[in-house]
C-alpha cells in the first residue's frame, strides 16, 4: 500500500470516531491526536498537512499507525525522535564491537596518534570489519594508517599500539525519554482511540510532547529496566496494582501513561512513590503493541 493509500485508510477509519466526539461536526475530520486540531480528508490525500507517523520511529521497527499533523510530526522528529536514533547509533556501534550485532553497520572516527579517520564498522563472519570512508579521508594520511596497520599485524596483536574509535552524537536523555513517551502515547491511542487521547488525564502528556523544551513532567514517567521487576519488552501492560495505569515497555525501559481509571494526578502519586520506594512491583494484563489503528474505545460506544 502506498503512503497516500495508508493515509486515506487511516483517515476514513478514524474520522467517524472524531465526528462522534465532536457531536456537532457535520464535516468529516481527522483530529491530530497530539494537538487536537481537525483536518479534512483533502489534508490526508495531499499529505501536506497530515502525515503518516511511524510508531515507534521507523529505526525501532515502527510502522505508520496514525496520522499526525505536519507541525507535530516535524517538530517532534526534529526535537525528540532524533534522540532515539542517536541512542540506537551508539548501541549499534557498541554491539558490533561486543560481537552482538546481527549484520548491523555503524560509523565513527578512528583516532591514531592524533590523526582522525572517518570509518564504517560492521560485524562480518564473526569479525569486526573496519573500513575507511574513502570520500571522507585525506589520501596522504591514509598511508600513515596503512603503516600503522602493518605494524599492528606484524606485531602479532599489536602490543603497545593503540587506537581509539569515537562517535559523537547529539543525545539528551530527557528528550530521549519524551520521545519514548510520545511513542507510548501514540501506541495506546492507536489501541484505544480518541476517547483515550483526549481524556483530561492525558492533557499533561500531550502538552509535554508538544513542548519538549519545557520540563513539565521531569522524568518520573520513565522506568529504567531494573527499577521494576523485569518486564516483557515492546508490550502495553494494563496495570491494575498498585494503581491503574498503562506501562508501554521498550527494550531498556518503560513509560508510565495514565489509563481511563487512573487518578487524575497520577504523575504526582508516582513521583511520591519513587521518593519513598526503590522499586515498584506492577501487576496487570499484557497486550501486544497494536499493528494498526484499532480505536477500541471509540468504535464500541
Ligand atoms: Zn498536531
Amino acid at each position: 500500500m502506498s503512503n497516500k493509500a495508508k493515509r486515506i485508510a487511516i483517515f476514513r477509519f478514524c474520522a467517524p470516531a472524531a465526528s462522534k466526539l465532536l457531536s456537532n461536526s457535520k464535516q468529516q475530520l481527522y483530529l491530530c491526536p497530539i494537538c487536537g486540531r481537525g483536518y479534512s480528508e483533502e489534508s490526508a490525500i495531499t499529505g501536506k498537512e497530515l502525515t503518516l507517523e511511524d510508531v515507534p520511529p521507523r529505526n525501532m521497527g515502527g510502522r505508520g499507525l496514525l496520522l499526525t499533523c505536519k507541525e507535530c510530526n516535524s517538530k517532534a522528529g526534529y526535537k525528540i525522535d532524533y534522540h532515539i536514533k542517536s541512542q540506537l547509533d551508539l548501541q549499534d556501534l557498541a554491539g558490533i564491537f561486543m560481537g552482538q550485532s546481527g549484520g548491523g553497520k555503524s560509523s565513527g572516527t578512528m583516532l591514531i596518534n592524533d590523526e582522525r579517520f572517518p570509518i564504517t564498522v560492521q560485524r562480518k563472519d564473526g569479525c569486526t570489519e573496519i573500513k575507511l570512508i574513502k570520500k571522507a579521508n585525506d589520501p596522504t594520511k591514509v598511508n600513515n594508517l596503512k603503516d600503522f596497520m602493518t605494524a599492528l599485524s606484524v606485531n602479532g596483536g599489536g602490543d603497545g599500539l593503540e587506537f581509539n574509535i569515537n562517535k559523537t552524537v547529539k543525545l539528551d536523555y530527557r528528550l530521549l525519554k519524551i520521545a519514548f513517551l510520545k511513542s507510548g502515547f501514540l501506541l495506546v491511542t492507536a489501541m484505544l482511540g480518541y476517547r483515550y487521547a483526549f481524556d483530561k488525564r492525558l492533557l499533561i502528556v500531550r502538552e509535554q510532547i508538544s513542548n519538549p523544551e519545557k520540563d513539565l513532567l521531569g522524568t518520573c514517567f520513565w522506568i529504567e529496566q531494573g527499577k521494576a521487576q523485569p518486564f516483557p519488552k515492546r508490550r502495553i501492560i494494563s496495570v491494575s496494582d498498585p494503581l491503574p495505569l498503562f506501562l508501554v515497555t521498550y527494550d531498556n525501559g518503560a513509560v508510565i501513561l495514565p489509563n481511563p481509571l487512573s487518578p487524575t494526578d497520577i504523575y504526582a502519586i508516582i513521583r511520591k512513590k519513587w521518593e519513598k520506594e526503590q522499586s515498584i512491583n506492577f501487576t496487570g494484563k499484557i497486550y501486544e503493541w497494536p499493528e494498526k489503528a484499532l480505536m477500541i474505545l471509540d468504535s464500541h460506544n
